[in-house]
């Protein structure tokens, strides 16, 4: 068990890839924190946690939200003493062409994947600079280094992200925390599901790998930037995305 006594927060946690990295993490013993903005959702995944032997907390946050954000942030310290990990993976789209892209859907974009991940780092980073030990891995996106049609707001928050995670990874190198990014390609979630048949063809036919991607293999590039194998790797975007982009 790799995170023995390990703090995680993991936002975005009541489904997908947010879900499997707290099964994961549980698994390898970390206590782990689930932030959603649905509690109900989020009972039952901190439940069959619980069934299988781990820890889990559950907190209701909208990671756009700064007092939200703050407030979790304090109560984990206050019940646990630390952080150890903070994984930043709730994200939203709002699809369309820039043409008829409301402003409302290019905000909403903004404040969760990219205002979130501020929100959460600068609420963590004192913590973690006191105890001289962090790992942050924020969820980027293959869409945020190569740009895809129908996304400018989802690709700037996902391109932005990652400006983002290298220089939050110079400041604090020296303290014993890292700071990375993991892109995804196209891994099938609820997020993908609803995509149209031909959206999801034209992806496969784009794919070397020749299939979409389990959020297991996601997690799996996640637990691995915690751990203490990864000490050295910092400022760094791991993609996963079955040679989709190179
Ligand atoms: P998902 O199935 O839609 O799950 C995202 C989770 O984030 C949901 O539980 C959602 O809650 C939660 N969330 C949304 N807004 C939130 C907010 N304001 N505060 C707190 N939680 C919020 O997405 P996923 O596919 O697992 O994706 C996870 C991350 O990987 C995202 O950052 C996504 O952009 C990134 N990613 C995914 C893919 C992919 O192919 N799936 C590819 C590249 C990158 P509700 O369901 O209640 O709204």
């Amino acid at each position: 068990m790799i995170f023995r006594d390990r703090i995680s927060i993991i936002t975005g946690a009541s489904q997908g890839i947010g879900e499997v990295i707290a099964h994961e993490f549980a698994a390898e013993g970390a206590a782990v924190m689930l932030v959603d903005i649905q509690k109900a959702k989020l009972d039952e995944v901190a439940k069959k946690i619980a069934d299988k032997g781990g820890k889990a907390a559950v907190y209701e946050a909208d990671v756009s939200n700064y007092g939200q954000v703050s407030a979790v942030v304090e109560s984990v310290i206050k019940d646990y003493k630390k952080i150890d990990h903070l994984i930043n993976n709730a994200g939203i789209t709002k699809d369309g062409f820039l043409l008829r892209m409301r402003e409302e859907e290019w905000d909403a974009v903004i404040a969760v994947n990219l205002k979130g991940i501020f929100n959460f780092s600068k609420a963590v980073i004192r913590s973690m600079i006191g105890s001289r030990y962090g790992r942050i891995v924020s969820l980027s996106s293959v869409v945020g280094l190569m740009g895809n049609v129908g996304q400018a707001n989802y690709a700037a928050s996902k391109a932005g992200l990652i400006g983002f995670t290298k220089s939050l990874a110079r400041e604090v190198a020296s303290r014993g925390i890292t700071v990375n990014a993991v892109a995804p390609g196209y891994i099938a979630t609820p997020m993908t599901a609803g995509l149209p048949e031909q959206a999801k063809t034209a992806f496969l036919s784009i794919i070397p790998v020749q299939r979409f991607g389990k959020p297991a293999e996601v997690a799996h590039a996640v637990k691995f930037l915690c751990s203490d194998e990864a000490a050295y790797i910092t400022g760094q975007v791991i993609q996963v995305n079955g040679g989709m982009y190179m």
